[in-house]
């Protein structure tokens, strides 16, 4: 299995190439065909297994294939646990969107304010953010979750751990669900706290655990 082997965007391709990535890892080799499809999906991996990868690329592809719909709220928003991980991934996915149309932004907390709401009314297309802030801005009307088609959850068990289920409930209630994709990553499905919550956010989800004991 090779990265080519997906029907991935030749232009994904070749910054999957420039990144010297040989071969899809477990987690993106059986994560990213399910993604493509439209699915929501609870996967989970250990960590450095690749997850990131597993979900930029799908986002990527979604928004390059539906590129003649032109919407003013953010199309993919990215759900990390700490400001660290928030800006991991917003550096990974700035390498597929540079020399793009698509833009994407970091909204992290314990930064100014006021300057991301200026931000935010650029109409970014993908937003990464820490839950509490992201749910601050929405609280306050900064923007809108309306044409949301795609909710990525980066670490979801350690989401759940710092106490952000209030703050995921409200940023997943003002996503239409009908027309939204849902994707939860996580280092373990053990937590029963990740499963019940996977419920209320994903839509008959297919889940792949790699690395499970069965
Ligand atoms: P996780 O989110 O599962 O903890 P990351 O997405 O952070 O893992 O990836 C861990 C490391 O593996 C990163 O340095 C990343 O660049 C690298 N990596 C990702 N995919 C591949 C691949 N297909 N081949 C080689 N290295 C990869
Ligand atoms: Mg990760």
């Amino acid at each position: 299995m090779q990265f080519s082997d997906f029907g991935l965007d030749k232009r994904l391709l070749s910054t999957v190439e420039h990144l010297g990535f040989q071969t899809p890892t477990d987690i993106q080799h059986q994560a990213i065909p399910v993604a493509m499809t439209g699915q929501d999906l609870i996967a989970s991996s250990k960590t450095g297994s690749g997850k990131t990868l597993a979900f930029i690329l799908p986002a990527m592809q979604r928004l390059i294939k539906n590129r003649a719909l032109t919407k003013r709220d953010p199309r993919v928003v990215i759900l990390t646990p700490t400001r660290e991980l928030a800006k991991q991934v917003f550096l990974q996915l700035r390498l597929f969107t540079t020399g793009t149309q698509f833009k994407p932004v970091l909204i992290l907390g314990g930064e100014n304010f006021n300057d991301q709401v200026k931000t935010l009314e650029k109409d970014p297309h993908f937003i990464v953010a820490t839950p509490g802030r992201l749910a601050d801005h929405l609280k306050q009307g900064h923007f809108y979750l309306h044409g949301l088609e795609l909710l990525i959850l980066d670490e979801a068990d350690r989401m759940l751990d710092l106490g952000f289920a209030k703050e995921l409930s409200l940023i997943n209630k003002a996503a239409d669900h009908r027309k939204r994709q849902t994707l939860l990553f996580s280092a373990t499905l053990d937590h029963a706290q990740v499963n019940d919550f996977a419920l209320q956010l994903l839509t008959k989800p297919k889940r792949i655990a790699i690395g499970a004991a069965h």
